[in-house]
């Protein structure tokens, strides 16, 4: 593996999932409602952008982090979880190249990108929520 190709891979971190089996009892309201079986929330998420300057260009260089809580009734949602988890580290990487794909002719300009990323950033993490749900269980509930 070369030098670029594993910063590219470091841009997206991901904790070890921190799992909990708990009562079907408690599963709804740990979920928000959202699941009577099994649910992953992500804590502590952050996007740290900074700009970077080569050949006169400017671009966003984009660092995501993630601690998954795994909350299941039972240990057979592990796999399925994971599936989910899947699907996030694939959109917070698409998410990441995208921003460091775009070329800005100044800092100021790139800063204003890498501002306006970091603002939205809770509502895109909610939105590749939305997509893995979609994805692997085909409806949502709010
Ligand atoms: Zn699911």
């Amino acid at each position: 593996m070369n030098a670029i190709v594993f910063a590219a891979l470091l841009t997206v971190q991901i904790a070890k999932p921190q799992l909990s089996i708990i009562s079907s009892s408690q599963i709804e309201s740990v979920c928000n409602g959202k699941s009577e079986l099994a649910c992953t929330m992500y804590r502590e998420t952050a996007l740290q952008c900074d700009c970077i300057e080569h050949s006169g260009k400017w671009s966003v260089q984009a660092h995501t982090r993630t601690v998954p809580y795994m909350y299941m009734i039972s240990p057979r949602f592990i796999e399925h979880e994971a599936l989910h988890m899947a699907d996030i580290q694939q959109s917070l990487q698409h998410y990441v190249d995208e921003l460091a794909a775009a070329e800005f002719q100044s800092a100021d300009d790139c800063s204003a990108r890498a501002n306006e990323a970091m603002r939205q950033f809770p509502s895109k993490m909610r939105e590749f929520q939305l997509d893995t749900t979609l994805r692997r269980d085909g409806r949502i509930r709010r």
